[in-house]
C-alpha cells in the first residue's frame, strides 16, 4: 500500500495533466487507506454512482433553465456541483477499476456507436426521436433518397 496522502498529493491535478489512470489510482488508494475495498463491489458501486448522480441533479432540482446556466457564475453553488461530479466519477473510476473496464476506450466506443445512432445530418438541432423536428427531418431525408 502507499503512504497515506498529503496536501502535496493534490495540489497538481488538472484536465490537462492528468490520465484517467492516475484518476483511478486516486480512487483506489483513498479506497485502500481506509480498507473500503471490502464494501466496493460491482452492484454498490453502480448504486452509489446513481446516488451521487442524484445528488448532482439535486444542486439543479428547482432551478429555471436559466438559473442552472447561472450556476456557472456563483462561485459557491458551481464548487458544490463540481464536488457531485466528482463524487460521480469517483465512483465509476472505481468501477471502472473493479471490473476491468478501460475508460477511455469504452468512452470512445460508446460515442462512437451514439454517433452512429444518432447521425449529425438527422439529428443537428434536435433533441431526440421524439422531437417533432425529427420527424420532419427524417421524413425530408427519406424523401431526398428517394429523388
Ligand atoms: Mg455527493
Amino acid at each position: 500500500m502507499n503512504a497515506p496522502f498529503d496536501a502535496s498529493d493534490f495540489a497538481q491535478f488538472s484536465d490537462e495533466t492528468t490520465t484517467v489512470a492516475d484518476l483511478k489510482r486516486l480512487v483506489v488508494r483513498f479506497a485502500e487507506e481506509r480498507d473500503w475495498g471490502r464494501f466496493h463491489t460491482p452492484k454498490n458501486l453502480a448504486a452509489s454512482a446513481a446516488i451521487e448522480a442524484a445528488e448532482l441533479l439535486e444542486r439543479f432540482q428547482w432551478l429555471t433553465p436559466e438559473e442552472s446556466l447561472a450556476v456557472k457564475d456563483d462561485p459557491e453553488a458551481l464548487n458544490a456541483v463540481a464536488e457531485e461530479i466528482a463524487d460521480v466519477a469517483s465512483y465509476l473510476f472505481n468501477l471502472c477499476d473493479k471490473l476491468g473496464v478501460d475508460f477511455a476506450s469504452a468512452f470512445a466506443a460508446k460515442t462512437r456507436k451514439n454517433a452512429e445512432k444518432y447521425p449529425a445530418a438527422l439529428f443537428r438541432g434536435v433533441y431526440g426521436a421524439d422531437d417533432p423536428a425529427y420527424k420532419n427531418a427524417k421524413k425530408q431525408s427519406r424523401d431526398e433518397k428517394r429523388r
